[in-house]
């Protein structure tokens, strides 16, 4: 089995069965990342040497979407753990690899990347979490985190803060936090719309400390090193975007295929066939997309082609969700379809790992650049 058939089978016979009752426990399902573990999925793109499958991102990303046709948060938990995994074990030194390597990839630890703070989200050069010398090479940290997800259940941050209170992101650095250390408390778990097993909440940092060793990104090189995570996420957010649309797609055809209604079947219905007929666009749509988005990561273009899939796929995704819940009319309402959690899910989609607006702006960033070129070429253009 490749790793997307793994994937598949993941999803299939682990997470669809058991997610409702993970809802209802709200309880993280740690044994299942385990498994997941077991078949690959939690080191995809780490390389081999480390425990990881070495994979492309244009390999690997096809996981996130058979993923996320059962849980998009459980999705996304893997999505992270596997973001920080890829940092840790590419770009963190030697005693950091040596330490956290074979405990993540094999998902015995979980991996967990912050960044938001209270009163810094899309802002994100606004934290003000702060990292002081500690004199011996290493650094203490002080701050409040925000939107931690996995809190209480990561075992290594791969955490931005900042290390003067410069304007701008000229002192940002990443470092690699263990998280069972005094000084790193869980302050505040967030009551949610959805996903009552994947805790969320506040992060309190008081002397929590890091040695030289952990600095992964060093002051200056942080905003970069913590956007390019934030690129790869975007486009892991697309795919899991992806798949609630395609599998909330196969539950209303196979409702509108069986319903009987006006001496036929619901999918008789011409406004019926339009409507999921735009579902199936907007699924082949998004898959282009992301795919396209995953070829380019980490070479020019990579970060604008991730804000066109991450603007995209989490509206489709809930354009989707509530289509195909409107199918199955009454019972797209009853909690014994997956389809009131993937709207709730898709809204979550919508926001993580940047806003759908976010990506605009990312997106008008480099269209005005393109403006500067046509703008130079204006006379020209016109004499032709
Ligand atoms: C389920 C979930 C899990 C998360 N997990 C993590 C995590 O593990 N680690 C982490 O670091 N963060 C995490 N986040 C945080 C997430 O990345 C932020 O919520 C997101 O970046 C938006 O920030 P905000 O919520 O503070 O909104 P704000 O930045 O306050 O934005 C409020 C509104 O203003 C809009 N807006 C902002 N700027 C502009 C602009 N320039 N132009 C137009 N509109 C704008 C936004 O789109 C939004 O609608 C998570 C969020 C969610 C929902």
């Amino acid at each position: 089995m490749n790793v997307i058939e793994t994937a598949r089978a993941h999803a299939r016979d682990v997470v669809a069965p058991s997610v409702e009752r993970w809802e209802r426990e709200g309880r993280f399902p740690r044994a299942a990342v385990e498994a997941a573990a077991a078949g690959g999925l939690c080191g995809l793109f780490a390389p081999p040497e480390a425990g990881g499958q070495g994979l492309t991102f244009a390999e690997g990303m096809g996981v996130f979407e058979e993923l996320g046709r059962a849980d998009a948060s459980y999705a996304f938990a893997l999505s992270m753990h596997n973001a920080v995994t890829t940092v840790l074990t590419r770009y963190a030194s030697v005693e950091v690899r040596e330490r956290w390597a074979g405990p993540l990839t094999s998902g015995r630890a979980l991996g967990g990347f912050s960044l938001t703070e209270p009163h810094a989200g899309s802002d994100a050069a606004a934290i003000t979490t702060r990292a002081k010398p500690d004199g011996a090479g290493g650094y203490l940290l002080s701050g409040r985190k925000a939107w931690v997800s996995l809190a209480g259940e990561v075992d290594v941050f791969a955490l931005v803060c900042r290390s003067g209170d410069g304007p701008g992101y000229g002192d940002v650095m990443v470092v690699a936090l263990a998280a069972d250390q005094p000084g790193v408390r869980v302050a505040r778990l967030y009551d949610k719309m959805a996903s009552a097993f994947l805790p969320i909440g506040e992060l309190e940092l008081d002397g929590a400390r890091v040695s030289a060793a952990e600095v992964i990104a060093p002051p200056g090189a942080g905003f970069q090193a913590a956007l390019g995570a934030i690129d790869v996420a975007r486009v892991d957010i697309a795919a899991i975007s992806v798949g609630l649309a395609a599998e909330a797609l196969e539950l209303a055809l196979r409702h509108a295929a069986m319903r009987r209604m006006f001496a036929g079947v619901e999918l008789d219905l011409q406004a019926i066939q339009f409507a999921l007929a735009d579902v199936e666009t907007d699924v082949i749509a998004g898959r282009l997309l992301y795919q396209r988005a995953a070829g380019l990561l980490g070479g020019p273009g990579g970060a604008v082609a991730a804000a066109h899939a991450k603007r995209f796929c989490p509206d489709a995704a809930l354009r989707a969700a509530i289509t195909c819940s409107e199918t199955l009319g009454a019972y797209g309402w009853l909690n014994d379809t997956p389809l009131p959690r993937f709207i709730a899910l898709a809204k979550m989609l919508q926001v993580v790992d940047g806003t759908t607006e976010i990506q605009r702006v990312v997106i008008a960033r480099d269209l005005r650049r393109r403006a500067t070129g046509l703008v130079g070429e204006g006379p020209d253009r016109q004499r032709r």
